[in-house]
């Protein structure tokens, strides 16, 4: 996907399998998530098409530990010795203390761990320039997953952007979570983590997968017509919603699964 303004100082900058997005404060430019390492050349000429430099990247913040949102971390802080964030309980997967960033999943056997610089707790607030990034605690995806609001601006208009951390419910099945001996409770955590954002106002909603938010229609949508299409102050809650019934079908569908096996068991 190419690299565009959403509005004002907020820039999606790719790339299609993992959003990255980029915020200039005015002092230096923030980095919402790295992505792939195979992406980040890719992010760099984004960057770049957007006539920025990568040499003013200060600060780099992740939703979630994992490969696909902090997989080009080591190589970009090498690159321009950003700072980088991540949620305080998500620090084991950046480091590789905890070999859960889903990096075989994924398809790739070796991932470049960092150590994090700062790791966020619930509430705290990450300012540079003219922004302050609200950061809230969401678990549920992972342990350590945060969600972001902070104000975009063009220097007339101010709306609130918001980003949730992590939606995929494939870190939450009964599969998963089995293999690896991890507690069912992060399914309970991650409802009441979209509850709680349901309190949260936000005018443009991004998201960390481009399926998340439609960003390639909004797009399509936005230069075709004259109005922006990612300013929409309903969005945040249809999106809350269907992740919420994402969880929900694939916990009915699990057990659909659990009594066939059991019926097809007592038929033998
Ligand atoms: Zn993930």
């Amino acid at each position: 996907m190419p690299p565009f303004r959403i509005f004002g100082n907020l820039y999606f900058v790719g790339t299609h399998p993992a959003s990255s997005h980029l915020i200039d404060t005015g002092d230096g430019l923030i980095l919402l998530d790295s992505g792939y390492p195979q992406t980040l050349y890719l992010v760099l000429e984004n960057i770049r098409t957007l006539g920025f430099s990568p040499c003013d990247l200060k600060y780099i913040i992740h939703s979630h530990g994992h490969y696909d949102h902090l997989g080009a971390t080591r190589a970009l802080v090498e690159l321009t010795g950003a700072k980088t964030f991540i949620g305080r309980q998500d620090a084991a997967y950046a480091n590789g203390k905890l070999d859960l960033t889903w990096a075989r999943e994924l398809g790739h056997e070796y991932y470049e761990q960092f150590e994090p610089d700062v790791l966020l707790e619930d509430g705290d607030r990450i300012s540079r320039g003219n922004t302050e990034v609200l950061c809230l605690h969401t678990p549920g995806h992972t342990p350590g997953t945060m969600s972001y609001f902070f104000p975009v601006s063009d220097g007339i208009h101010i709306y609130r952007a918001g980003m949730h951390g992590g939606v995929g419910t494939n870190s939450m099945s009964k599969e998963f979570l089995d293999r690896y001996g991890l507690s069912y409770d992060c399914r309970k955590q991650f409802l009441d983590g979209l509850d709680r954002l349901k309190q949260e106002k936000v005018d443009i909603f991004i998201g960390n997968h481009v399926w998340n938010n439609d960003t390639r229609g909004k797009y399509e949508r936005m230069r075709e017509q004259s109005y922006n299409s990612f300013i929409n102050e309903n969005d945040w809650l249809e999106f809350l919603k269907k992740s919420s019934d994402q969880l929900f079908a694939m916990i009915e569908k699990e057990e659909t699964e659990c009594e066939n096996i059991s019926n097809s068991g007592n038929r033998r």
